[in-house]
């Protein structure tokens, strides 16, 4: 994204608006989005209102046009609400404006950035149930039949699937692997498109509200115009600069929600007594408290050293893997030291840490497991190391 963003004064107006807006709207308004298992009606449309789906369309599509740094910390405060309410939007916001920026034909560009302005909930299929980590593996498959595409295959836990608007899907557009991945496509889907249909919500661990389900694909013609780019092979390309964006918001998200967690478990430990006193007076609660902090810390300034990388155009990459696996190892570590410190009460449904716990372990996994990240940052040590000698 090479948006420049707002003047400095209209967007910390924005950032204290939506401030107010999370605590007293998105807050109070968690337990009926597990209940819906997505975020209620009138709050989505109180989030379209505030246009959270567009805010990262660049200014010359009519979109504010956060840049990349400003766009975090959006998603820093976002994230201290449970993750229903961030998921709902961050797809439109981050993977699918970004591929649609760097790569998308001007025709694509007036066609999806006004539905994204418009509140529109979108879905990045890559997943398939033979393959993740090995993302290029994929099956779909995309054949040419005069001006059409006609695809077919599974894709797999992708978020928002069973509500989406429209669906950016990768395929493969030749039966063998070509080299640089060039065998994979993208592929703009407007729901309704016949043959196109949608799973129901998975049953997760955590993260109620935030929805995921597969996306079935069975003789989808589509006009050759949907073809991202316009240019077969160009997918995987895309895909993986998106996903660089979406390794920071998966990191903000887990920071914010850390803030929210060690909130959550300061408050407990100024109020729960034992041996007479507040366990807060406790050394062994208190280093839990301030690992906690320490590390929260750490990972603002990684992430906000990447956001500034990222705002001047550079490729951040190995960068942003660093601060995807920082950010989303400490936000399980807080989550558990949260259950922790609320003792039993910790491990009872009934309390907030119970959820905090369960909610925060999909971050290590989505967008890269840690593993993945892992290879990601050391195979860019070994080249870097190799070009210096
Ligand atoms: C809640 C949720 C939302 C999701 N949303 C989307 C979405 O919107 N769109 C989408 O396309 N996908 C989505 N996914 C899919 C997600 O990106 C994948 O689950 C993830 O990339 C891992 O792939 P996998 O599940 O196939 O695991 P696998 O690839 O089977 O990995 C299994 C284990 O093997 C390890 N492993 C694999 N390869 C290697 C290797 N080379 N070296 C070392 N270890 C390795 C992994 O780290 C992991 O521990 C979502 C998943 C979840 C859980």
């Amino acid at each position: 994204m090479s948006n420049t963003g707002l003047d400095a004064e209209t967007f910390d107006a924005f950032l204290d608006t939506l401030k107010r807006f999370v605590r007293e709207r998105l807050v109070p308004a968690e337990p009926r989005a597990f209940e819906e298992d997505f975020v209620p009606d009138d709050i989505l449309a109180e989030m379209r209102e505030m246009g959270l789906f567009g805010l990262t369309v660049p200014a010359e599509y009519g979109g504010p046009g956060l840049s990349v740094d400003q766009y975090l910390e959006v998603i820093l405060e976002i994230a201290w609400a449970a993750p229903a309410f961030r998921s709902a939007m961050a797809i439109s916001t981050g993977i699918i404006t970004t591929a649609l920026t760097l790569d998308a034909t001007e025709e694509q560009k007036r066609e999806y950035f006004p539905k994204l302005l418009n509140g529109a909930i979108s879905c990045f299929c890559l997943t398939e149930p033979d393959s993740g980590s090995d993302s290029a593996g994929l099956k779909t498959r995309a054949v040419k039949d005069g001006d059409y595409y006609v695809l077919n295959g599974t894709k797999r836990y992708i978020t928002n699937g069973p509500k989406g608007e429209f669906y950016l899907v990768m395929a493969r557009t030749s039966a063998e692997n070509l080299p640089g991945n060039r065998h994979v496509s993208g592929f703009l889907i407007p729901a309704g498109t016949p043959g196109l249909s949608v799973g129901k919500h998975d049953k997760k661990m955590g993260q109620r509200g935030a929805i995921t389900g597969d996306v079935i694909l069975e003789d989808v013609r589509i006009p050759a115009s949907g073809l991202l780019g316009g240019v077969e092979g160009t997918g995987f390309k895309t895909a993986m600069k998106a996903l660089d964006g979406g390794r920071l918001s998966v990191a903000a998200t887990a920071i914010g929600y850390s803030r929210r967690i060690l909130a959550s478990a300061l408050k407990y430990a100024t109020e729960r007594k034992a041996f007479g006193e507040p366990i807060s007076g406790f050394q062994l609660v208190q280093a839990m408290l301030a690992d906690s902090r320490i590390e929260i810390y750490a990972a603002e300034c990684m992430l906000r050293d990447a956001a500034k990388a990222a705002a001047r155009g550079e490729r951040v990459s190995t960068n942003a893997a660093c601060v995807k696996v920082f950010a989303s190892e400490m936000a399980t570590k807080i989550a558990d030291r949260c259950v922790q410190i609320y003792g039993g009460a910790g491990y009872m449904a009934e309390y907030e840490a119970e959820r905090f716990y369960r909610d925060t372990r999909v971050y290590r996994i989505y967008e890269g497991t840690t593993q993945i990240l892992q290879v990601v940052i050391a195979k860019s040590m070994v080249k870097e190391f190799a070009a210096a000698v």
